[in-house]
């Protein structure tokens, strides 16, 4: 399940020949003027704005007509261009433009409804192309910021087993050692050659797609099942951005949430918050606009928040946090 991936070089230039006529460019302001010139001065562009269901829906009813559509971006421009596929049923090609999140592996569009995050469609690329020197010339803070959705696959799967083992698995999502350990294989590959992804070689970029196609793909072959790819982390990052109505770095948000999330299960927490570290990664509040108290508050509502929201089962639902947590917490990020 898979999509087709390509990584090159030079593939930005080729699209023009290679998209059907007339085609549509989706992406971010500030993107535009750094790709731009390998397009033609009409070409049709449209900035993302937003990701609300509702003004996606509304942008639709005022496109003109075109054949295909081309996704230049980090995390938002992915997903509208997934989303505009799926509603208008049009072909589309994929240019990530740096690897923060893993929207351009996976089938489903994340839209906000309401302001909580849902999965919604069935799109397909025609092509994922990952372009290194595209990749390369994202600020590295962004880049390695992706780690949040592979190091998630070890919270993932501790939030799984903690469901089993207190007998609260859905039904649907009955614990895979297999899928389980192959997530885990994935994160370790990143633990393994951190260096390599500090430093964005072609290697590290290598590994961290192989573990992004994984989170991509698997949520679908697996029969729709999030639990060996995601668990608590996501549950922290979705409550505070409902919370605070803030928007974040998708990777950077979940780091911080691996972090929380491992020492609410008492397991790896100094090892994940080392590597999250050594890569550079900064998961501190002030270092994406919020602060303690959001945090924490986002923390204390965690378990009305994921039962209010119908999401997955696991540690959020049980956990009582205490002062001697939110110290220990705040001690160990701030070190
Ligand atoms: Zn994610």
């Amino acid at each position: 399940m898979e999509f087709n991936t390509v990584v090159g070089r030079n593939l930005l230039e080729e699209i023009n020949d290679v998209a059907h006529e007339p085609f549509l460019v989706i992406t971010m302001d500030d993107l535009w003027p750094i790709y731009k010139k390998y397009f033609e001065p009409s070409t049709k562009v449209i900035f993302v704005e937003s990701t609300d269901k509702n003004i996606l829906d509304d942008l639709i009813l005022k496109l003109n007509h075109f054949s295909s559509i081309i996704g230049i971006g980090g995390g938002q421009a992915i997903d509208v261009t997934k989303y505009l596929s799926w509603k208008m049923n049009k072909p589309f090609f994929q240019f990530p433009t740096s690897l923060s999140v893993d929207a351009a592996f996976g089938h489903r569009s994340a839209v906000r409804i309401e302001n909580v995050v849902r999965y919604v469609g069935w799109s397909i690329p025609e092509c994922v192309f990952i372009d290194l020197d595209i990749i390369k010339s994202a600020p590295k803070k962004i880049n390695t910021a992706g780690i949040g959705d592979i190091l998630c696959f070890i919270t993932g799967v501790m939030d799984w087993q903690y469901a089993r083992d207190k007998g609260k698995l859905e039904k649907q999502w009955e614990y895979d050692e297999r899928l389980a350990n192959i997530s885990l294989s994935k994160a370790q590959a990143v633990i393994d050659e951190y260096q390599e992804i500090k430093e964005m070689t072609d290697k590290g970029i290598k590994i961290m797609i192989d573990a992004l196609k994984w989170g991509g793909s698997s949520y679908c072959s697996s029969g729709w099942n999030p639990r060996h790819i995601e668990g608590v982390e996501h549950l922290i990052f979705y409550s505070l951005e409902y919370h605070t109505k803030k928007k974040f770095l998708h990777g950077q948000a979940v780091c911080l949430g691996i972090i929380i999330g491992s020492m609410m299960h008492n397991q790896r927490s100094e090892e994940l918050k080392d590597i999250i570290n050594k890569i550079g990664v900064d998961v501190k509040p002030e270092s994406m606009n919020t602060n303690w108290h959001e945090v924490k508050n986002c923390l204390v509502n965690l378990k009305n928040f994921v039962e209010t929201s119908k999401l997955m089962w696991g540690i959020s639902n049980d956990y009582v946090f205490n002062d001697h947590f939110f110290n220990d917490m705040i001690q160990k990020i701030e070190d």
